[in-house]
């Protein structure tokens, strides 16, 4: 069998235009335009790519966006007072933290402090305690844009299957965990203190690998017809991005699977620009002042 391919990059074309559609209607009813701000703190040269992605996402979609560079040396209190003003400016409906930010800030309890409404994340407790409870609101970009793949494919319904999920951080890992509950799987969490990876691999219908490790899945493990999702991202010494799992050797188990890149990475930015989108809407429907 060889694997029919995820194109993460047109179906992220399809929702930006979707999004895209749907504010221009909103904006002629004379509702007001979304607006992100994302906030960068320090010169990590891969965030500030991300950052100029999504700023560019917001541009093409009609969006207003708003990007905020801190020095490296900012304060915790400097990048609270940053959160609080944004947190209070009615024409900003997301607020992004671009992860990771300097050892000298406490990255939770500035997540924290970000408002519930604007976190277009979904890192906040609040949120990631609506994805527990089965009733999300905002919810995080990377798994929720996996769960827009997987909807995608024709003729699949996850249901039932048994999904391996390889990394458990709070980012990818474990609110993938919680969206694929929600989906009907039975969810098996790998982690760096798995014993017997491969047994783990090998039993799934569905492997979704984030741990920036590439290789760490070996293609042979994927069983016949499973559904390979590879969320990691790594630069080689050549400079070739690739993924976590061997590509070459797993599409000829998988039935699906994505390519890296082009798979999930264009997914997490579109779903990001729908989150900002739904803030907005729930602004209006919050008699908040
Ligand atoms: P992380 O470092 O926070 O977490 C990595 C996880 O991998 C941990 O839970 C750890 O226990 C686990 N792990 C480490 N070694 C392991 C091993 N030998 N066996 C099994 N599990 C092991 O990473 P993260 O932030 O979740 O990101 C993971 C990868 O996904 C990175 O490559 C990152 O760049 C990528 N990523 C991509 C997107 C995207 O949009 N495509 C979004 C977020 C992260």
């Amino acid at each position: 069998m060889t694997a029919r391919i995820i194109d993460g990059k047109a179906i992220a074309g399809n929702l930006k235009a979707e999004l895209a559609t749907k504010v221009e209607v909103r904006v002629n009813e004379g509702k007001a335009r979304p607006g992100l701000a994302v906030i960068l703190v320090g010169n990590d040269a891969a965030s500030s790519i991300y950052v100029n992605k999504k700023v560019e996402a917001c541009k093409a979609i009609g969006f207003n966006s708003e990007k905020i560079e801190l020095p490296a040396t900012t304060s915790e209190q400097e990048l609270l007072a940053t959160i609080d003003k944004l947190n209070d400016d009615p024409t900003i409906h997301g607020v992004l933290l671009q992860l990771p930010i300097p050892e000298h800030i406490d990255s939770n309890k500035m997540l924290e402090h970000i408002a519930p409404h604007k976190d277009v994340d979904g890192f906040h407790a609040f949120n990631l305690g609506r994805l527990v409870q089965r009733n999300p609101l905002l919810r995080s970009c990377t798994p929720k844009g996996i769960v827009t793949l997987l909807e995608s494919l024709e003729g699949v319904d996850v249901r039932g299957m048994d999904a391996c999920i390889i990394g458990a951080s709070n980012i990818v890992g474990r609110p993938m965990a919680l969206e694929l509950l929600i989906k009907g799987c039975t969810v098996t969490v790998c982690h760096r203190f798995t014993k017997d990876l491969q047994a783990h691999v090998s039993r799934a219908d569905l492997v979704i690998a984030a741990v920036g490790k590439p290789g760490i899945v070996n293609g042979d493990w994927i069983k016949p017809g499973a559904i390979v999702i590879d969320v990691g991202i790594n630069r080689l010494e050549d400079g070739s991005i690739v993924g976590d799992i061997e590509f070459d050797k797993a599409k000829e188990n998988a039935s699906w699977i994505t390519p890296v890149p082009g798979g999930v990475g264009p997914m997490t930015v579109a779903t990001l620009m729908e989150n900002t989108l739904i803030a907005a809407e729930l602004d209006e429907n919050t008699d908040r002042n």
